[in-house]
């Protein structure tokens, strides 16, 4: 049977290579919807390929233009198109948009028992509780797609949860891992954008040089996997093989390991719980690369790690302040408004003025976001 696949946030980097799988396997997958920003070339390359059933786009003129051109598709438009997508007739719901605007669209899908495809860490950040508690009120499944998170539910599978003691992540490091606090002072906004490993968006290639994007994914880890952040630990690990392991209490360690490819954790999530063929991708081949490096995570070089891990611990609504006053203060740097450390000064500063809610509702995670995208604004002045 072939799948019914919606895709939020197409023109992005997971969104690219979702749509790589799918071309990939044709027998397998149908793209029937999918959500795109700005980018008219990519969308028309998009219809024209795949010839889905419903699009949206961002603006409203974009739209006009496209339904005139493209009569049997539905062609919506902005954060209400987001939902129409969402909750379109379909087997999956990959969510690969940037940013917490992916939230709303997935509990949409999830009162309908959608199985979503989760890329979008920024929704389980800042409102994970919610995600999580009517998935398991409407029989929604949540399967990962960020490769950590891949790794952690493959290692997962077939085990008994309350068997398993500790969740390992691994960090590549970024692209600044091997220079001092004190060489992060003046590194440029095209410094950042040079990831070693992973070809990726720039917002998430910010995320891992100043190692938030780790400190997302711990968070993620704990509301996917319901593990206590005192049992979640990061290792540095350059070269991004193995990209996470399970310690079980037996002392044994299961990990999943493989090239640094996003297309087989999208893959994954898209065939489970079956594994597809990719006759193409390269193998790994560990004589070939000889050597894997660990490294004790340094919590003072990496001080958005320790953010991070101290938001989820406070919980409630503080890791909501953690991820919009990152987003804000990552477009404030990609602007070249701001320097790159002071990305983590504006996240703790917000921190620090928050008082948590421990457990807020849909409207209360969407005002604490917008306060704390305002304050952060408000810290340039
Ligand atoms: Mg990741």
């Amino acid at each position: 049977m072939v799948k019914k696949i919606t895709l939020l946030g197409a023109t992005g980097s997971i969104g690219v290579q979702t749509a790589d799988i799918i071309r990939e396997h044709p027998h397998e997958f149908k793209l029937v919807g999918f959500s795109a920003g700005k980018n008219m070339d990519i969308t028309r390359n998009l219809i024209a390929e795949f010839k889905p059933e419903i699009v949206c786009v961002q603006r409203k003129e974009d739209a006009k233009d496209l339904a005139a051109e493209y009569p049997a598709v539905a062609i919506v438009s902005g954060a209400e198109g987001l939902i129409d997508i969402a909750v379109y007739e379909a087997d999956i719901l990959v969510n690969a948009v940037l940013g917490s605007v992916g939230l709303e669209p997935t509990l949409e899908a999830i009162k309908l028992g959608r199985t979503i495809a989760i890329a979008n860490k920024e929704t389980l950040v800042t409102a994970g509780h919610l995600v999580m508690e009517s998935a398991k009120q409407f029989g929604a499944a949540i399967l990962p797609v960020d490769s950590e998170h891949s790794a952690l539910f493959q290692a997962l599978n077939g085990e008994k949860k309350d068997q398993a003691s500790r969740l390992i992540l691994t960090a590549s490091g970024g692209s600044f891992r091997d220079l001092t606090r004190e060489q992060l002072k003046n590194v440029t906004v095209q410094d950042a954008l040079n990831h070693p490993n992973w070809s990726m968006g720039s917002k998430i290639t910010i995320d891992s040089a100043t190692m938030v994007n780790k400190g997302l994914e711990v968070i993620e880890a704990h509301i996917l996997f319901d593990f206590a952040y005192a049992d979640i630990d990061v290792v540095l690990h350059r070269e991004s093989i193995i990209h996470s392991m399970v310690e079980f209490q037996d002392t044994s360690v299961m990990a999943q390991l493989g090239t640094p490819d996003m297309r087989v954790p999208i893959q994954y999530a898209l065939s489970y719980p079956d594994r597809l063929p990719r006759e193409q991708a390269k193998r790994l081949n560990l004589a070939e690369i000889g050597k894997l490096n660990f490294q004790e995570m340094d919590y003072t070089r990496f001080r958005a790690l320790q953010l991070a891990f101290d938001a989820g611990v406070a919980g409630g609504t503080m890791t909501t302040v953690l991820n919009a006053a990152n987003e804000q203060a990552v477009a404030l740097f990609l602007n070249e408004e701001i320097k790159f450390l002071e990305i983590e000064e504006m996240i703790e500063r917000a921190m620090d003025q928050h008082e948590v809610i421990a457990t807020p509702d849909l409207e209360t995670i969407l005002h604490v976001d917008a306060e704390t995208r305002k304050s952060v604004k408000n810290m340039l002045k």
